[in-house]
């Protein structure tokens, strides 16, 4: 089983239980004394076995390996990544049956994470992610008044748009965010306005 880390919790002792998004689940393992195991941290790409637990309790996780990337060793990038993946699991926590969009999603972006922007890597994954699950609220009206928008835009969580008297917060350009909702890139956009962006992405998925 291969799979990122999107959650750590401390268990009974220095047992640890993670939750890991594969090609086709969210799960949850039992291991014991991870508290000890360094290859447990969010974020990570692991591989393990799973052995089931004889009382019918969860699965337990072991012959746990790392399955590395150069970023891994920029403090910067490490955080940018943790504080993106943690985003997943109360996003994705009540869903059984995964398609391979999310975790193929993650590997693609890890595989650029050290070579380009980190946060403009992560807006765009996110808008893949909201157009995948149908989520671009791109019709052109308000999501607060539902009245037709105007140049100036505010951005919501989920990154809804919105007027800029209806909502507070940053006003962006609505030509530059209808670029960003139709091609998932951040391309056109200046590095402060990616900063923005970012800040309203940590909000939640
Ligand atoms: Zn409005």
């Amino acid at each position: 089983m291969r799979g990122f880390i999107i959650n750590i919790r401390k268990a009974k002792n220095e047992d640890v239980i993670v939750t890991v998004l594969s090609n086709d689940a969210i799960k949850t393992y039992w291991r014991f004394f991870g508290a000890r195991h360094s290859i447990l941290q969010i974020g990570n790409l692991v591989d393990f076995e799973i052995k089931e637990s004889k009382n019918n309790f969860m699965p337990n996780m072991r012959s746990l390996s790392h399955i590395s990337f150069p970023w891994i060793f920029s403090k910067n990038r490490l955080l940018i990544w943790q504080n993106f993946i943690k985003l997943f699991e109360p996003h994705l926590r009540d869903t059984i049956e995964l398609d391979s969009f999310y975790f193929e999603l993650l590997l693609n972006i890890a595989q650029k994470w050290s070579k380009q922007s980190p946060k403009r890597l992560a807006i765009e994954a996110y808008m893949k992610l909201l157009n995948h699950e149908g989520r671009l609220y791109d019709n052109g009206f308000c999501y607060i008044c539902e009245t037709i928008l105007e140049d100036k835009v505010g951005l919501m969580r989920a990154f809804l748009p919105a007027h800029p008297t209806c909502i507070q917060g940053d006003k962006f350009d609505k030509k530059d965010i209808f670029k960003l909702y139709s091609t998932h890139s951040t391309i056109h956009l200046e590095d402060i306005i990616v900063e923005q962006l970012y800040t309203i992405l940590l909000k939640g998925f």
